[in-house]
């Protein structure tokens, strides 16, 4: 998915699906922040340093932040929506890396793993990450 893939989803609001029991392909979560670049929406990505996750501006991509945990939405867990129970997938702190757990079911969901790799749709954006080849794009 290139950034010109991810803005057309966004148009078309295929972004903040509920999460199903196993995620398959990648899913497009926007930031509840604006860039400071261009006032822009921003989506949830992977990081360089693998599981981390960043927010990078879907207008220009050429900018990219850490994501903190209050900037992250709620999400609804398919399995409770199905039973009515919005909005119960919320944003924690685990394992130094942030995770979707579902406060219906507890079921959860590692958020670097369901989100598109940083370098499919971005320009490198000096982020620093431990260990990360020094390979400018
Ligand atoms: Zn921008
Ligand atoms: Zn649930």
């Amino acid at each position: 998915m290139n950034r010109a893939e991810m803005q057309m989803r966004v148009s078309q609001r295929e972004y903040n699906l509920p999460l199903p029991k196993n995620v398959i392909g990648e899913r497009l979560i926007l930031s509840l922040s604006r860039s400071t670049c261009c006032v822009a929406e921003e989506l949830l990505v992977r990081s360089r340093s693998g599981s981390f996750v960043a927010r990078d501006c879907l207008a220009c991509g050429a900018r990219a932040d850490y994501a903190h945990l209050e900037q992250i939405p709620d999400l609804d867990c398919e399995g409770c929506a199905a039973h009515r129970r919005t909005g119960t997938a919320v944003p924690i702190m685990k394992h130094n890396n942030y995770w979707y757990r579902c406060e219906g079911c507890r079921r959860e969901w590692e958020i670097g793993s369901i989100v598109p790799e940083w370098s499919d749709a971005f320009q490198y954006s000096g982020l620093a990450a431990p260990g990360d080849p020094n390979v400018i794009r």
